[in-house]
């Protein structure tokens, strides 16, 4: 990556020529003729959905995630739902949380009739800071979920002595954070119940899925049954000893997964490592190229891994002469598919109808959400896409960071 224009170019927005010709998206899926292949086997197979894969997929991956246990769902947020009614958690009970998530971290909680307590995130990760859940704890606290942003882990060791002392439930929201390490091992088994999502922007995919880690046999035990109606056994199960008497024992879902996805994830799951090496490259690439703009890289604490699911990038904005808004069209202009992540939860209709009070509460999500954009980050990225993206960021920044671009000097009074 050298030969970048130092001279301003016109920028796409503004009629110039753009630095790509076809949009380069945040994230996207991986899949090879081996991925196409192990589903049309299925296919051809006598099981469509509950049959041998689906026990295949869920004893590989708790392989490499580290835990004794792995339960599949039809979704990342289904096996939120089952971590949450796990943990026991119903009306009366609270559970809290980071504000700067994607809403089916709190939506969760509220699917089982608790309430969703926000509490504010670290500035260097942006993810909930320990200090913030002590202050929110109280006796109705029955779980604290945290969230791995972008794919740094969260600060489980401190988390886990709060959860601990309040013999509250620790689930980690690992959606993002498939493969990340924290003190040496693999996120799967730092948390009570870890989860993870298989759509296609995640590391690793199934089209839509999910997944629990645990080390509890009882904690997995009552999440199988959750994902099946609250049925003790399952259907091949019964095919198997001949038998057809079983019993609902609880009020559970279809949250099934399919033996079609879990045969993908058996195969996308021997691309892991690559994946995640690819994402480390295009990470260490983009921080070294950012050095002398108006941004914050994402930082990464002694002892962390990242899994880099996103790349969040803050704007300097008081070094900037555009705000967010802008500078993220000017982007997309040039064809760069950048996104944000998030808006805060509690700032959406649903939740600021019902939670007034959390107005402002969360100066430090507030202040990153009008500075994030994510930068695309996907195993598939090629030399030239990182390029692409490196050469779009520094055309628009340059632009806005003054007349003559005086990156230099304001790179000094980055936040
Ligand atoms: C993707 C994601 C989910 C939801 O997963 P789905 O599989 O899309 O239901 C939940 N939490 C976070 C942080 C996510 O990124």
């Amino acid at each position: 990556m050298s030969a970048l224009p130092t001279k301003l170019e016109p920028l796409a927005i503004h009629g110039g020529t753009p630095v790509r010709e076809k949009l380069l998206p945040y994230g996207r899926q991986s899949l090879d003729g081996g991925d196409i292949e192990a589903v049309v086997d299925v296919l051809k197979s006598d099981w469509l959905t509950t049959g041998p894969k689906v026990a295949e997929f869920e004893e590989a991956f708790a392989a490499w995630v580290e835990a004794k246990f792995a339960v599949s769902f039809s979704s990342g947020t289904a096996a939120l739902h089952g971590a949450v009614f796990a943990a026991g958690l119903g009306p009366g009970d609270e559970a809290i949380t980071t504000p700067l998530t994607f809403c089916a971290t709190a939506n969760c909680v509220l699917y089982q009739g608790a309430t969703a307590v926000f509490a504010d995130v670290c500035e260097d990760t942006l993810n909930v800071d320990p200090r913030e859940v002590s202050r929110k704890v109280s006796s109705r606290t029955k779980a604290i979920i945290a969230v791995d942003y972008a794919g740094h882990p969260a600060a489980l060791a401190e988390l886990r002595q709060i959860a601990k002392k309040q013999s509250a439930f620790l689930i980690e929201d690992a959606c993002h954070a498939l493969g990340a390490e924290y003190g040496g091992k693999r996120v799967g088994s730092l948390a009570d119940m870890t989860v993870f999502s298989f759509h296609p922007v995640k590391h690793l995919t199934t089209g839509e899925g999910g997944m629990v880690a645990t080390n509890d046999a009882r904690l997995a035990a009552t999440l199988r049954r959750f994902r099946n109606h609250g049925i003790s056994n399952e259907a091949r199960e019964r095919q198997e000893s001949g038998q057809w008497f079983y019993e609902m024992v609880m009020l559970g879902f279809n949250y099934r997964l399919t033996d079609i996805a879990c045969a993908l994830g058996i195969s996308q799951l021997g691309k892991l490592e690559a994946n995640l090496a690819r994402r480390r490259e295009i990470a260490a690439d983009y921080a070294g190229e950012f050095r002398d703009l108006p941004v914050l890289v994402p930082s990464v604490r002694q002892g962390v891994v990242p899994a880099w699911h996103l790349y969040p990038i803050r704007l300097n904005l008081e070094a900037l002469s555009a705000g967010r808004g802008e500078i993220f069209r000017a982007l997309h202009a040039e064809n760069i598919g950048v996104n944000v992540h998030y808006i805060p939860v509690h700032r959406h209709p649903y939740y600021r109808e019902r939670f007034p009070l959390n107005d402002g509460a969360f100066p430090i999500a507030e202040k990153a959400y009008e500075q994030l954009i994510s930068l695309p980050m996907f195993h598939s990225m090629t030399a030239k896409d990182v390029e692409d993206v490196v050469r779009a960021v520094r055309k628009v920044l340059t632009h806005y960071a003054g007349k003559g671009g005086r990156t230099s000097t304001l790179a000094s009074k980055r936040p």
